[in-house]
């Protein structure tokens, strides 16, 4: 159904009265240039970069939680009715996002990051994967356009301010051009016939495009979270990791890691896992140097690297 301006407005009054901890974006606003609501830790991380101290963002999905099967709350339709600007990775992965942003009258500019990123292929038989690979950010050179769009959109939110966006742009693309730099020299201390990938969830396919991995299977066989191995895509799978010479088998944070420790003892390889846990869907926690993009991808990175014996 939708909702009537009037009905919205109501509905903000009940939220409003209810001070649960969704205020704290209205609380904290005073004073802000503008408030941003984004979808997924990396892109609230990439609008934190460009935005700088004075803009108000506020973070839809925690850190370690799974993207793929996220269900927006009460206070996530607050946030985005006091939002002048909402960001999204796009791609698919938030499913939730429209009927959310009718659900709270909000009638702003929605940034999709992903414009103008060349796709990976999809899975055609998933709804939410059907238009592409949505993981587009562990290429950092998707990274760029991502916070290029999101520059973009800063500017047309909040023109007063364009030149603080674009001095930020400058600097965290040097970042993420340093960070691509640094993935590729490391690469190159692992012999190519060793660089080979089994991970949680088929969550690292640009990465492998872009580091020239082999991605020889994931312990859920799917960029979605939710599907299963079957009794002999599970025996297939032990089987190819033997055959290939595969070291490890990565787990991910927002993952239990139950299977991938089954299929590794199985395979007689070791699981990485732990706190070497890869940030497949998520970022770490916020304050720590992981709970950044370029934290959690240089840990990504060292992680492989020193399991596949670069
Ligand atoms: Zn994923």
């Amino acid at each position: 159904m939708k909702k009537t301006p009037l009905a919205a407005a109501a509905l903000l009054a009940l939220l409003g009265g209810c001070g649960s901890a969704g205020n704290d974006a209205a609380a904290s606003s005073a004073g802000a240039w503008i408030t941003v609501v984004a979808t997924t830790p990396e892109v609230a991380d990439f609008v934190r970069n460009i935005a700088g101290d004075d803009v108000t963002v506020t973070q839809i999905i925690k850190p370690n939680v799974d993207p793929h099967e996220y269900e927006p709350t009460p206070a996530d339709i607050q946030a985005i009715s006091q939002a002048k600007l909402v960001v999204k990775n796009g791609v698919g992965l938030e499913s939730w996002l429209d009927q959310t942003i009718q659900s709270a009258g909000f009638g702003g500019a929605v940034v999709d990051s992903s414009q103008g990123v060349q796709r990976r292929k999809g899975d055609p038989d998933d709804a939410e994967m059907k238009n592409g690979d949505p993981h587009i950010w562990h290429d950092p050179r998707n990274a760029k356009i991502m916070v290029s769009n999101i520059e973009k959109g800063l500017a047309a939110a909040d023109p007063q301010h364009t030149q603080v966006y674009a001095a930020n742009l400058t600097s965290y693309t040097a970042q993420l051009d340093k960070l691509d730099a640094d993935n590729e020299a490391a690469y190159a201390k692992v012999p190519a016939d060793q660089r080979k990938l089994v991970t949680n969830h088929d969550a690292f396919g640009y990465y492998v495009d872009r580091y020239r991995l082999t991605f020889v299977g994931s312990v859920i066989p799917s960029m979605d979270t939710s599907a299963e191995l079957s009794a002999q895509q599970l025996t297939d799978l032990v089987a190819k990791i033997r055959a290939t010479g595969t070291k490890a088998i990565f787990t991910e944070s927002s993952l239990p890691p139950k299977t991938a420790e089954a299929i590794a003892k199985q395979a007689g390889v070791k699981v990485v896992g732990g706190e070497d846990a890869l940030y497949g869907d998520s970022l770490g926690a916020a304050g720590t140097e992981q709970g950044t993009y370029l934290g959690a991808e240089r840990h990504n990175t060292q992680v492989i690297v020193a399991a596949l014996g670069g």
